[in-house]
């Protein structure tokens, strides 16, 4: 992938940094370039002060953050959270002038720590940024004003998804250390949203088959708890355009569709390559003891959705399982929701482990 450094930032923790993400990226085979237009990963320098965030030519374009601290990070979750959020990156590194440390925190509330001078440690610092740096972001959606009119007004499958979602919120999953929500202006709470379709953290998004591989996918940057509305919060997924890349959308006729949720791409794939499958939960909550995928990979990525895909493939039983995704949340497949929430009930841990 090509890489860009963009601000105007030349204190020296920043130059340093820079040297060696450069070093770390060019040894993997990525090249620099100097124009962020031509870049699918932008290192960006954010002030902590005023962050502010890199305007993307492409949606498809991962940043990074570079975040110059003017002492050690004593609480780095706290501390470049919020900036994060500001400067709508995918991830973001901080540390100090003559320090050590090289922290890193992404959108999930991944927190790492990387020392420099360490044996390996730039292997594990490009550990941390390689999911962005090897993956594909599929972020557009291509509505098509044609779907059937005895859909218009939901299925029994669409009113099943919105008491499944109804029955999540009220799980009450959020991850307790770290109140978002409250932490956060409610603005860049909206941004966050907006931008990692993250939406009420808490949990992530639920889809069910319709016919073929088309299925019903919640809608990104909603409060879940609330969905129910078929081509506004619940959309009809038709497929994956591979050239535009982007989801390919089938609505009613002079509807208003909120965009899919991010993962829509990861289902797609899923419900292709596993027919048995009729219904998927996503969320940003954990269960123990199951498999899980190695790389974290962000969310609406094809390699995401390879990734659980393996997994599923050698999964005794596809149709109806709990995977894991690194550092992130879980998905759990099944015949309809009733089946997969009976399942999940009661074993849901609010705190995903970082690893
Ligand atoms: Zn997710």
């Amino acid at each position: 992938m090509r890489f860009a450094f963009a601000g105007e930032d030349q204190s020296p923790w920043m130059v340093d940094i820079r040297r060696e993400l450069g070093g770390v990226m060019s040894d993997h085979g990525h090249q620099l370039v100097t124009s962020p237009d031509d870049a699918g990963l932008i290192f960006h320098a954010v002030s902590p002060d005023r962050p502010r965030p890199f305007r993307r030519k492409s949606q498809a374009t991962f940043v990074v953050g570079l975040v110059p601290w003017d002492h050690p990070l004593t609480k780095p979750l706290s501390q470049l959270y919020p900036l994060l959020v500001r400067s709508l990156a995918n991830l973001v590194i901080g540390g100090a002038p003559n320090n050590d440390a090289i922290h890193l925190v992404t959108p999930e509330l991944g927190n790492y720590r990387v020392l420099r001078g360490q044996s390996y440690w730039q292997d594990e610092l490009y550990r941390r940024i390689a999911p962005l740096a090897t993956s594909h972001l599929v972020i557009d959606n291509l509505f098509d004003e044609d779907l059937p009119q005895e859909l218009w007004n939901g299925t029994a499958t669409t009113m099943e998804m919105r008491d499944a979602s109804r029955a999540l919120a009220s799980w009450n999953l959020f991850p307790a250390p770290y109140p978002v929500a409250e932490m956060l202006p409610s603005e860049d709470y909206r941004h966050l949203k907006r931008v990692f379709g993250i939406g009420g953290l808490s949990y992530g998004n639920l889809s069910a088959r319709y016919q073929g591989d088309h299925f019903w996918m919640s809608a990104s940057g909603v409060d879940k708890g609330k969905i129910g509305t078929v081509s506004r919060d619940i959309l009809l997924v038709k497929g994956y355009d591979e050239e535009r890349r982007a989801m390919r959308l089938s609505v009613a006729p002079g509807s208003e569709p909120l965009r899919v949720s991010v993962d829509a791409v990861e289902h797609w794939g899923i419900y292709r390559k596993h027919p048995e499958i009729g219904a998927l939960i996503h969320i940003h909550a954990w269960v123990d003891g199951i498999p899980t995928t190695s790389i974290n990979y962000p969310c609406g990525t094809v390699e995401m959705g390879d990734a659980m895909s393996d997994l599923l493939d050698r999964d005794p039983h596809p149709e109806r399982t709990i995977i894991g995704l690194r550092n992130h949340g879980i998905t759990a497949t099944g015949p309809n929701f009733p089946d997969i929430l009976e399942r999940l009930e009661g074993r849901v841990l609010a705190q995903v482990p970082m690893l």
